[in-house]
């Protein structure tokens, strides 16, 4: 006989978790069924070597929301998360470098231009107006452009009338810098803004870091707006670590949802969504295990789900051609390396408080485009960006005593190479070559490495259900974005079949370990089990 629950989740992502937890929390009773061994999809630590364990995925944490820590009360599970002490640490040759983060970045700056450092406070102050109108959209659903009538239509209204009224707030100046900012590049925008390149590199980063694009590609600018709302312990903009790595805190969150009495299954996928009578009721799993419930709820990628798992002829033909067309494919390479000892920076040999940054290998913006030509040319950069991060600087719960581990994020690398080449043949020339690159930085960095996992898109793709290694479940493109994600018309959560509702970093705000998809999704289910629209 088929298990019958409120509410079935398919994947137990971070999202899949929060969605979880506030509809258990609500009342229902929820199943979450996950294809991996352990929760947390992309936000999740594993001993990579024996020994050795690390964030192998998303691997540091700033976005996660504020109200999702407290209404799961993460820190009771176990959650901390603590401070790096130098924010970003850029190795610029072998005598100079630029080291940001409190109290220190305008002196840093002005190494390289007092210009710069002077402007730096109301660049902060400017962009800082855009992030809070960003954080006060977070956690609601976006208007859904769609004709549904008028109920449905007042109901939109009033539920964005709070935003319109924000946006009629903003001063002119905001105004033209919002506009600018959904239309620019990041490059233009920080050329505007400064003159120097270490600053502009070390902001820049932000606005190609899992978006396949070079700096001057317009959009950019919003990404990088993307990766600035997050706070760590209430200081905004902020990077922190989680200690145990970022599966501390999906294991929080698990453990949140079964104190509400959620029931978790692991180890085994989802084949098909079962689909009657127009209305989904229920999965199939891969080990043929039943599932049926009166909604069911997908953490996936949405191209996974609409492409793969469900019986095409349920979609809208329109429908169906978007999903096709979403975009996916984040140009990012992944390593997990365990280290015998520290790295030794030319620029800056002595260990320090640098070493607990995030470490970027990458010295400016037109660094970064050429990376990114590159990649679309040969299929990887031959000059790669790469932050690496040593989370053992600051936990002792990941390498033995006196060891290391490090996370290499890696761009930018084409999602699927050209000529039909598979990534399955160049994983460890890849590896080798941004090992190389931390190396002439580092020199010795090489000789250090104890063990790695290197990740091409291909693998993210087939161990986290990352369509085309997008780690954001879809690229953050202004046609990708708020009403639009995954495609305008189904920005509430709601897929185009009856019971059918999407919770996963393909929707909106996207992606990052934020859990704001989970809750807004939890809400408009709840909405719906309310109103008897399930
Ligand atoms: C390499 C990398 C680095 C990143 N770095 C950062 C970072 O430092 N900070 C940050 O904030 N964000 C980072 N991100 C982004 C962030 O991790 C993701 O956007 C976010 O974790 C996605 O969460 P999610 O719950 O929406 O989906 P996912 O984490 O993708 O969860 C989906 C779940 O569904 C499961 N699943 C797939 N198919 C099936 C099926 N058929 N049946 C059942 N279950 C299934 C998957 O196994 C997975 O557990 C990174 C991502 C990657 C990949």
């Amino acid at each position: 006989m088929a298990d019958t629950t409120d509410v079935l989740i398919i994947g137990a992502g971070h999202n899949g978790l929060v969605c979880a937890f506030y509809l258990a929390a609500a009342g229902l009773s929820v199943r979450v069924v996950e294809r991996r061994g352990v929760v947390g999809g992309a936000a999740v630590t594993e001993e990579f070597h024996p020994g050795f364990r690390n964030s192998v995925a998303a691997y540091t944490v700033s976005l996660l929301n504020p109200k999702v820590i407290a209404d799961l009360d993460l820190p009771r599970h176990g959650l901390r998360i603590v401070d790096r002490k130098v924010q970003n640490f850029l190795p610029l040759n072998d005598r100079e470098y630029l080291a940001t983060g409190a109290g220190r970045t305008k002196a840093e700056v002005a190494k390289f231009s007092n210009r710069d450092a002077e402007r730096l406070d109301a660049y902060n102050d400017r962009l800082g107006v855009l992030a809070d109108l960003v954080r006060d959209i977070l956690l609601k659903t976006p208007p859904n452009a769609e004709n549904t009538g008028w109920v449905a239509g007042l109901r939109e209204v009033l539920g964005n009338a709070g935003l319109g009224k924000r946006l009629a707030d903003l001063d002119m100046t905001a105004r033209r810098d919002l506009l600018a900012l959904f239309g620019q590049s990041c490059g233009d925008m920080l050329d505007g803004w400064f003159e120097s390149e270490p600053i502009k590199a070390v902001l820049g980063f932000d606005g190609i870091v899992g978006n396949y694009a070079s700096p001057y590609s317009p959009g950019t600018a919003y990404v990088l707006l993307h990766h600035c709302f997050g706070e760590t312990n209430g200081r905004p903009g902020v990077w922190g670590h989680a200690i145990g790595g970022m599966g501390a805190i999906t294991q929080a969150m698990a453990s949140a949802c079964r104190e509400k009495g959620v029931q978790i299954t692991t180890g085994d996928g989802v084949r098909e969504v079962l689909v009657e009578e127009g209305k989904a009721v229920g999965a199939v799993t891969e080990k043929g295990e039943q599932y049926r419930a009166r909604a069911v709820i997908s953490n996936l990628n949405p191209k996974l789900l609409f492409t793969r798992l469900i019986d095409q002829t349920v979609l809208p033909a329109d429908f169906r051609e978007r999903i096709a067309h979403y975009r996916c494919g984040s140009g990012t390479f992944r390593m997990n390396v365990a280290l015998s000892e520290l790295p030794k920076f030319t620029c800056l040999p002595e260990p320090g408080d640098h070493l607990t940054a995030g470490i970027i290998i990458g010295p400016s913006l037109s660094y970064f485009d050429r990376a990114y030509q590159d990649a679309r040319n040969y299929g990887w950069s031959k000059k790669p960006i790469v932050e690496m991060l040593i989370p053992s600087t600051l936990d002792d719960t990941l390498a033995p005593e006196g060891r290391h581990v490090a996370s290499l994020f890696c761009q930018h690398v084409a999602p699927e190479l050209p000529d039909g080449e598979s990534w399955d043949d160049h994983r460890d020339e890849v590896a080798d070559l941004m090992i190389e690159t931390v190396d002439r930085a580092a020199p010795g960095f090489k000789a250090s490495v104890l063990g790695r996992m290197a990740l091409t898109p291909l693998d993210l793709e087939r161990k986290f259900g990352l369509i085309g290694g997008d780690i954001m479940h879809g690229a953050l493109a202004l046609d990708q974005v708020f009403s639009a994600r995954p495609v305008l018309g189904h920005a509430d959560y709601r897929a185009p079949v009856k019971g059918l509702y999407m919770c996963g970093s393909g929707t909106h705000p996207g992606g990052g370990v934020t859990g704001a998809p989970g809750h807004n999704a939890a809400l408009e289910i709840l909405s719906d089990f309310k109103w008897r629209r399930v």
